[in-house]
């Protein structure tokens, strides 16, 4: 679309979009009177990530009125982080808003965070949940222990509750592009960055229409995927399993040679179950926890695409593209997002 000019572009907001066309009418309805308003050449980066409803048709609807809408489609459902990846990769603004489609981020707050970053001239505004009311209970104390968690075992020094709604400027977008990471966490990866940062705190407010995509199954997919892609603390406890285990059959040899020095025979059956079954337990988990790692490593070097683009709006013709995943310059980054 020719409204959309990588030199002018002053804003992107990427929103990715999974299964979502009950909330776009009313996040469209919100959006564009902020955007509007702001004075500066922008766009919205909406990226459908595999939809099965028809988020895509219900994007290209308000297309037509809405030109600065771009509608980026991967031919797969490949995951809230990959989606922001690939959006945040395609995005042309001199800065990039992330944005989650379900208005509990409010999108007012995108003006502040604009203001915030060209008048303290920070690289990174994030948004911070200032009010989790409209949360589940169960929702807020799984945050909680997340960011708890992170901040021990991650050690970067994480903004407290600040999701995937955050400004980035265009020289932060630019690294995040040449990382060769698989599966980015972004929430610990920008400020892992250090690039200087500012808040916003806003009211987190209640999904505007549908249902969350983050069922407990992929809360906890994200938990490991944050902590094993931060961290090797999973495989130092292993190590220390490992340590103490031996330490304990240390003092179990001990104790055997003094019953056998002392005549008292046992039958030693209990002893001898109990001790295999521990060894063992420990050796699985401590196997499982190289695996993961093995697995990890096997994928980077594999180096497939994230996500795959389907097609870009702003290239005009649907299904344009059918290499696999982004490209900076002339070179497939592949997994790299
Ligand atoms: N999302 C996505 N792909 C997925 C799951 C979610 O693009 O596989 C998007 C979703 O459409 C939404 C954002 O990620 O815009 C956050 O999801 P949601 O609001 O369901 O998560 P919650 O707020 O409940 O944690
Ligand atoms: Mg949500």
């Amino acid at each position: 679309m020719e409204s959309i000019s990588p030199r002018t572009t002053i804003l992107s907001v990427v929103i990715p979009m999974f299964n979502e066309a009950a909330v776009i009418p009313a996040l469209v309805a919100r959006l564009r009177p902020v955007l509007d308003a702001l004075g500066v050449d922008y766009e919205v980066v909406a990226v459908d990530d595999g939809s099965r409803d028809d988020t895509v048709s219900v994007l290209f609807d308000h297309g037509r009125a809405w030109p600065q809408l771009r509608v980026l489609r991967l031919r797969r459902n490949s995951g809230h982080q990959a989606a922001l990846t690939a959006g945040l990769h395609r995005a042309v603004g001199q800065w990039v808003v992330s944005l989650d489609a379900d208005l509990q981020d409010p999108p007012e707050t995108i003006a502040e965070m604009l203001r915030v970053a060209r008048e303290d001239g920070v690289d990174v505004v994030y948004g911070v949940r200032a009010d989790r009311s409209t949360d589940t209970v169960f929702k807020r104390n799984t945050a909680r222990g997340y960011y708890w968690a992170m901040r021990r075992l991650v050690g970067v020094d994480l903004p407290a509750q600040a999701g995937d709604f955050r400004l980035l400027s265009r020289d932060v977008i630019e690294v995040l592009r040449r990382l060769p990471e698989r599966a980015p966490v972004y929430r610990l990866l920008v400020p892992s960055l250090g690039f200087p940062s500012a808040e916003v705190r806003y009211d987190r407010e209640a999904r505007a229409a549908g249902e969350t995509k983050y069922p407990l199954r992929r809360m906890v997919a994200l938990a490991w995927e944050s902590t094993a892609n931060f961290s090797a603390a999973p495989l130092r406890l292993a190590t220390w399993m490992g340590m103490s285990s031996f330490l304990l059959c240390l003092a179990l040899i001990v104790f055997g040679m003094v019953v056998h020095v002392s005549g008292a025979t046992i039958p030693g059956w209990t002893s001898m179950f109990v001790a295999v079954l521990l060894l063992s337990g420990v050796q699985l988990v401590c196997l499982g926890l190289l695996g993961e790692y093995v697995g990890r490593i096997y994928a980077t070097v594999q180096n497939r695409p994230a996500f795959h683009i389907g097609f870009d709006s702003r290239d005009g013709v649907p299904g344009a593209e059918t290499g696999a995943g982004a490209h900076v310059g002339d070179k497939v980054v592949g997994l790299r997002g």
